[in-house]
């Protein structure tokens, strides 16, 4: 029987990539639920190929456009964020595929792991925000959660066989984004066209301004502590700019475990989506010739704050790193939108940071004002600085 995969977020970069491997592996699997936000056109075009049980467009401003293109096709449509927690609950749904980008991806999650859905993990924010709160749902309700980010993939698989012996360190490693080796001075006239052209990965906006900012590494971080279970001074972050080496594990003897290959998403999609096997791909293969030079450096935590932001929202724990993740969101979109300098990105998330109050042991409706209030305290922030 093939696996029926939700995937929330079909629309985007991830999203994409993980219908090439459905459509790469049809006989294994199948899109059982597909879920966007605004890209009608493209939910529209992919729901009339995988023919999924169900859609969900989350913007309900366009619910009416996507359920009469569908209307002759035995698809459900829906509309909304609250359908889209709803629809993990359907006992059809094997594995969902967690590919929306920020904050807006943890009520969904939470609820498929409450109806006993494996979790493929692309939605790193989620783990951010509520790592303890979705690490002991999972445990409950035994339910497996395998990473998708390149970098906790390769963890992931390097920790196959490991079973009982003990992490010493993770090495997490970063290409250091388009502004690598730029001094602060240099990063002053940067614009967003020039955050926007990573060396390596084309990604979402999003992810791909965070990795500028250094502060995907710093939410990277916050997720391999939950995923893996270690502790903050356990990860180490190391600049390697080719992306070949996607992160290492250190054991106790020393040993260093790692996984390689060009940089491609689909390879840890597929892998999640078939964990333990390995399935063929036709994607290109690494050759050395091409890469006579695989180097590693430090990052530059002085020029990159965004990077030591979360290692402290890490270390403070609770709903820190929620206020942080939040501050973080409305930050780039004022960067995207021009509102805001690059530069001004850690100052405003380490000035909401510094002004939220703390709770040690966040619920969910925690979380949820949490966020609601460091997003509020954010705009003010912008609104503020741009009047003076
Ligand atoms: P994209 O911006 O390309 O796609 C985001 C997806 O989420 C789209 O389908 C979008 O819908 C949907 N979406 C956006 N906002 C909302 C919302 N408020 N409610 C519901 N759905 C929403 O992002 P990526 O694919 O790049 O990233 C997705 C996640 O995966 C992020 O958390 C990112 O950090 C992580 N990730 C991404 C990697 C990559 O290579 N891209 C690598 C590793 C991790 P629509 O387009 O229809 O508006
Ligand atoms: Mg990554």
């Amino acid at each position: 029987m093939k696996k029926r995969i939700a995937i929330l977020g079909s629309t985007g970069s991830i999203g994409v990539q993980a219908l090439n491997v459905i459509r790469n592996h049809s006989d294994l699997f199948e899109a059982e639920v597909l879920t966007a936000h605004s890209n009608y056109e493209l939910l529209i075009k992919q729901a009339i190929e995988f023919k999924p049980n169900t859609v969900v467009i989350t913007n309900k401003k366009y619910y009416s456009i996507v359920e009469e293109a569908l209307s002759a096709y035995d698809i459900k449509v829906f509309a909304g964020d609250k359908s889209m927690a709803e629809v993990m609950e359907m006992s059809t749904i094997d594995m969902v595929l967690t590919a929306v980008v920020g904050f807006a991806g943890l009520r969904p999650t939470l609820r498929a792991i409450e109806y006993g859905k494996t979790i493929a993990l692309a939605n790193k924010e989620t783990m951010v925000v509520a790592g303890k709160l979705v690490t002991d749902l999972a445990r409950e309700k035994q339910v497996p959660i395998l990473p998708v980010d390149s970098e906790h993939s390769a963890i992931f698989q390097s920790l196959v066989g490991e079973t009982f012996n003990p992490i010493h360190k993770l090495l997490l490693t970063a290409s250091g984004g388009p502004f690598l080796g730029k001094t602060f001075d240099e990063l002053k006239g940067v614009t967003v066209a020039d955050a926007l052209k990573h060396p390596n990965w084309v990604m979402g906006k999003k992810v791909t301004i965070d990795s500028a900012t250094l502060m995907n590494k710093g939410l990277e971080v916050i997720e391999a502590k939950w995923l893996f279970n270690v502790n903050c001074d356990q990860i180490e972050v190391v600049v390697h700019p080719q992306s070949i080496v996607h992160s290492l594990v250190e054991f106790q003897d020393g040993s260093l475990k790692a996984q390689l290959g060009l940089p491609s998403m689909e390879l840890p999609i597929q892998y999640a989506f078939s964990y333990p096997a390995r399935l063929t791909s036709n994607l290109p293969k690494f050759n050395f010739a091409n890469y006579p030079q695989l180097s590693f450096l430090q990052p530059d935590r002085e020029t990159f704050r965004c990077l030591d932001l979360a290692y402290m929202a890490m270390e403070k724990g609770g709903n820190v790193p929620c206020i942080m993740n939040a501050a973080n969101e409305i930050a780039v979109q004022n960067f995207i939108e021009e509102k805001i300098h690059f530069l001004d990105i850690p100052v405003l998330i380490h000035d909401i940071m510094s002004n939220g109050g703390f709770i040690e042991n966040p619920t969910l409706d925690d979380l949820l004002e949490t966020d609601f209030e460091a997003r509020i305290k954010a705009q003010q922030w912008i609104d503020n600085k741009n009047k003076l």
